[in-house]
């Protein structure tokens, strides 16, 4: 199991991916501790990746403790 607690809420490594991107996704890999800690609060930041379409594999990033969240996308 690679679940894990986000701002009080068990997530799935789908489920936080669909909470990083704002929407469903095709496709995660497991929970991983990032490097990094969060810029708005301190907290512990953890990394999925994950496929939004079948051409697009992301590397996204969330706050275990507030709502910052991120992604490796260039614009
Ligand atoms: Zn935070």
């Amino acid at each position: 199991m690679s679940n894990r607690v986000v701002q009080g809420r068990m997530v799935t490594p789908e489920k936080l991916a669909e909470l990083i991107e704002g929407d469903s996704i095709l496709e995660a890999e497991s929970i991983t501790n990032a490097d990094r800690d969060c810029p708005e609060c301190g907290g512990d930041v953890i990394s999925v990746g994950y496929m939004p379409s079948v051409t697009e594999f992301i590397t996204g990033y969330k706050c275990q403790e507030c709502d910052w969240s991120a992604d490796d996308r260039e614009e």
